[in-house]
């Protein structure tokens, strides 16, 4: 089948449109089970415009890949890569995937994995493997309201008591609480507007549009870890999975003991049971976990240990199976069907498509904020708001607020702001069982076992559409493609581990961000024995063959090939890890020498600024953040209301 497109070439010259071409020839040979010859054209396109979404260090790091694979087929064949006979490339590509040198290794598994979350995200791909997007059962009118601004016809100015930036799981809950006190409030996010007749779109293009850069950031360090972040009226929570925790009691002990905190259990607990009530956090139902979460169940079972199904903010969740595509039902309870629509009847307003961009601190009253508008069609920069706030919020979340606060150089003196960056970096295998199981009928993570959750790993439930697992896996091709064909038999579960160490947020001199952050060696043991209890889990089940994410023992075979992994001298690039969970770059602490904000947010040496998002918290959770962040975020924002009337 072929369908011929024209394609327009803005972001990648011919010459990588034809080295891409061929490389995507030989990446995906044709096979019975999906029969679709690869339409390259079709495939380039798309791959066109997710090249434009990424970040520009990104992009160059691609330009860089594509000279450095086409012409280092002068050392192998003597010819540059698109010179090379059809048989010739296969063997340079088969060369590429033995070269064991990190960087070089990891610039060809990123142009890989792009070529596959294009192809596999494709329709007719996707199709084959017996994959189909969830019937949508609610549709309903856009809501509108007066104090809802998409996009404004000309420049803005306006003062206001309270300017919060961003609209996630701190900024949302921040604004809500300050307008429900009576306060007037302006919400800056840099995201578009999206609710449920958005989301019976292919995932793919919903993260292009709500995921920052493209689904894209990624830190730099060893391993390198694609760490997604939401960028969209409802921050994060609008893509995320709906697990809820509440902040363990030891890791708030640590913070006061270490940071000089004093805050008590029994004064957040109000503020946990708040957000509890107004997110309906339940367990998930069983007749939703899935076939994955019953797989899991059982092997847990077999091995004698607990396991149960997560507290989430989904009641009457259908298991449509794409909650980090946003709910296609409107059951997961993202911010922006609570605590946003809440603010705005309380008279707060809310400014979409607008980045914060400057911000001055004035000494007689909070801040001057001055953001620009995107025309989220075009990417073109527009009109301005210009804002003076009597108390400003930051709440960006944590790989955001620190740029803000460096680009505007608001706190030179103090070396906290970017640092201590936690990730709760991630791990899952994909196990193939005989019989069907749908992994995408049911709810994604919607079961857990707490076992080792002292230990520093949470595991939990992680399945993703076809695209994301097809880029997520490094195996070779041909074992991908097997993979791939018995798509309908795989479950996948995963764990996230609480760091030891810690990376940091960079501002270069471009402007560009730079997250750097390598493994700490602790946490590569961790990992190590949370895979093999994960395979013996999936083997317990009945698993047949399990893709480890391992680079060294990609499959493993039975429980026999655990003896291996047991032998292997793992090095932290052998994992393939992703992180969701930023944290900690403006840590709090009593002491100004340790910390850029007070017990309450309060940013130290600029008084009327605050910072109320994940940047806050002083070291990793061990658990899911986002019912932390916003307990917090209330709290923060109960102290602004007495600053204010007092
Ligand atoms: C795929 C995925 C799954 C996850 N699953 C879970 C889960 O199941 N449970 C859980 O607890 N956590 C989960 N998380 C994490 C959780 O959602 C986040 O930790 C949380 O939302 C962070 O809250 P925040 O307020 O710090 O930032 P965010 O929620 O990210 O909000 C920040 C907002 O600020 C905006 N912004 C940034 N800079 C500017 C600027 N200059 N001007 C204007 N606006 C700006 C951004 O566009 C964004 O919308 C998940 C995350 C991901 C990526
Ligand atoms: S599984 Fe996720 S996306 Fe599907 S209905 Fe439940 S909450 Fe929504």
């Amino acid at each position: 089948m072929h369908v011929h497109v024209h394609v327009h070439v803005k972001n990648l010259s011919p010459t990588e449109i034809r080295i891409l071409k061929s490389f995507l020839r030989v990446l995906l040979p044709r096979s019975n089970k999906i029969p679709v010859d690869v339409d390259e054209i079709k495939v380039v396109e798309s791959l066109e415009v997710q090249f434009k979404a990424l970040p520009r260090l990104i992009r160059i790091h691609f330009k860089l890949g594509f000279r450095i694979f086409q012409w280092g087929g002068l050392l192998y064949g003597a010819k540059p890569f698109t010179w090379l006979s059809p048989a010739r490339q296969v063997g340079y590509l088969d060369f590429w995937e033995r070269i064991h040198f990190y960087p070089l290794r990891m610039m060809l598994r990123l142009l890989i994995s792009m070529c596959y979350v294009n192809y596999y995200s494709q329709p007719e791909v996707y199709q084959c493997l017996g994959y189909s997007l969830p019937p949508v059962t609610v549709k309903r009118e856009r809501a509108e309201s007066n104090n809802l601004v998409i996009f404004p016809k000309k420049d803005i100015f306006l003062k206001t008591e309270v300017c919060v930036i961003g609209s996630g799981a701190g900024g949302a809950v921040a604004a809500k609480h300050l307008a429900a006190h009576g306060h007037e409030v302006v919400i800056l996010e840099e995201g578009d507007f999206f609710d449920v007749n958005n989301f019976n779109e292919e995932p793919y293009d919903i993260v292009r549009k709500a995921y920052r850069d493209g689904g894209f950031e990624t830190t730099i360090g060893f391993p390198l870890i694609i760490t997604p972040t939401g960028r969209a009226v409802g921050g994060t929570t609008l893509i995320n999975s709906g697990t809820c925790f509440r902040l363990p009691e030891n890791v708030l002990e640590k913070w006061n003991e270490q940071w000089g905190l004093d805050i008590s259990y029994k004064e957040l607990a109000p503020y946990f049971e708040d957000v509890e009530k107004t997110l309906h956090i339940e367990e998930a139902k069983e007749d939703v976990l899935g076939n994955i979460g019953l797989k899991v169940k059982k092997g847990i079972e077999v091995l004698g240990l607990q396991g149960h199904p997560l507290r989430r903010n989904a009641p009457g969740c259908q298991g449509a199976g794409r909650c980090c595509f946003g709910c296609p039902t409107e059951a997961k309870k993202s911010t922006n069907l609570n605590y946003i629509p809440e603010a705005l009847r309380h008279g707060a307003q809310l400014y979409a498509n607008c980045r914060a961009e400057t911000i001055i601190p004035k000494y007689d009253y909070g801040a001057e904020v001055i953001g620009t508008f995107v025309d989220p069609k075009t990417g073109q920069k527009c009109h301005q708001i210009h804002i003076k706030a009597e108390i400003l919020i930051l709440a960006g979340g944590s790989l955001q607020t620190p740029l803000l606060i460096k680009k505007n150089q608001l706190l030179l003196h103090n070396s906290h702001v970017g640092r201590h960056l936690t990730i709760h970096p991630a791990a899952k295998v994909i196990a193939r069982f005989d019989e069907d199981i749908e992994g995408w009928k049911g709810i994604p993570q919607g079961y857990c076992m707490d076992e080792w959750r002292e230990a520093g790993i949470n595991f939990e439930g992680a399945f993703t559409p076809p695209a994301y697992s097809a880029a997520a896996v490094s195996v070779s091709r041909q074992q991908h493609r097997s993979l791939m064909e018995n798509y309908r038999q795989c479950a996948s579960f995963g764990f996230l581990v609480s760091d030891s160490g810690q990376g940091r947020v960079v501002r270069l001199p471009t402007g560009d961000p730079l997250v750097l952050y390598n493994l700490h060696r602790q946490d590569l043991e961790k990992f190590k024995k949370g895979i093999r209890l994960l395979c013996q889990i999936f083997f317990a089940a009945g698993a047949r063959e399990i893709y480890t994410g391992i680079h060294p023992l990609p499959r493993v075979n039975g429980m026999g090939d655990l003896v291996i992994m047991d032998q292997l001298k793992m090095k932290r690039t052998d994992l393939d890890l992703g992180a969701f969970h930023p944290l900690g770059t403006c840590r709090m602490g009593s002491k100004p020498n340790q910390s850029v904000v007070g017990p309450f947010g309060e940013v130290h040496g600029l008084k009327n600024i605050f910072i109320a998002d994940g940047s806050v918290f002083p070291s990793s959770l061990g658990v899911n953040p986002m019912v932390t962040i916003m307990a917090f975020a209330a709290r923060c924002a109960d102290h602004v209301h007495q600053r204010l009337i007092h």
